[in-house]
């Protein structure tokens, strides 16, 4: 699933191909995404010029002219990826963007769990989506205490307090286990019991973490690719995650996979405690 290393690449990679540059047309192939597309409201799009994509959290921002805002989500499986004019449809294409310069770009979701809605600018902090999104990993506020504060009453394990999109909001599985990794913290760990100087180790151990994937082009295990349809590399620099049985990168121990809820967690017996 792209995380937040994975969409900020995304966003790169898209911006030398659309900014500046003008949608002819949009058209839909299929609607059932995780929200309804709205053909109507994507059909606003027709001659609108791409003034800048950005992020935030796990969305991708396409602002237009006109005040228009394209959010898209990859959901688990989606990709934004420039295409070959005319190049045959493949299964799982459920958008299609035509750019006036001959260009095409198509959203491509084998699950179906992404979103693609438009919005107007002024309309953008009411989405549900991201109305209630914590911090950026990347904002300043970020801070020890922020994160102490959060871990004080909560009898949550820490790996899913890091999931918490109400309190940062960009990490996912992969790089909540990586950050936990490189701290020392076993995932099972209640929040309650963080100590203030861990909770300050863990607030720039994230953008960092997250820099460094964006600077390998996020993980790609399977589905995920930048608009050039390339894969990322981070994969092979990830401390536990998906390692279950491998050798610590660290010291001779074997990496454990654990289930916390439903979800798999990843770490070093004798480097996390
Ligand atoms: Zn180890």
């Amino acid at each position: 699933m792209p995380e937040l290393p994975e969409v900020e690449t995304v966003c790169r990679s898209l911006r030398p191909h659309l900014v500046g540059h003008t949608i002819e047309r949009v058209e839909v192939l299929e609607r059932r995404l995780r929200i309804r597309v709205d053909e109507t409201a994507l059909a606003q799009l027709s001659g609108k010029s791409i003034v800048e994509i950005r992020r935030t959290a796990k969305y991708i921002l396409i602002s237009l002219s006109d005040d228009l805002v394209w959010v898209f989500h990859l959901g688990m499986s989606g990709k934004l990826i420039r295409v070959e004019p005319n190049t045959a449809r493949k299964k799982h294409d459920h958008i299609i963007v035509y750019l006036c310069n001959g260009s095409e770009f198509r959203y491509h979701d084998p699950r179906r769990f992404g979103i693609a809605l438009v919005t107007r600018k002024e309309r953008l902090h009411e989405l549900p989506q991201l109305r209630y999104l914590g911090i950026d990993p990347f904002d300043p506020d970020l801070t020890g205490e922020y994160l102490f504060h959060f871990t004080r009453s909560s009898n949550r394990r820490i790996r899913d307090l890091l999931l918490d999109q109400r309190i940062i909001a960009g990490l996912g599985n992969i790089y909540a286990n990586e950050i936990l990794a490189r701290l020392g913290i076993k995932p099972s760990t209640r929040a309650c019991r963080l100590t203030r100087k861990q909770a300050q180790a863990m607030a720039r151990a994230i953008p960092k973490l997250l820099q460094q994937a964006i600077r390998w082009c996020g993980t790609s295990f399977s589905d995920y690719r930048d608009a050039d349809d390339k894969r990322g590399e981070f994969q092979s620099h990830l401390r536990v995650y998906d390692r279950e049985g491998g050798t610590c990168r660290v010291c001779p121990g074997v990496i454990k996979r654990v289930a916390i809820g439903n979800r798999s967690a990843f770490y070093c017996p004798s480097c996390q405690k």
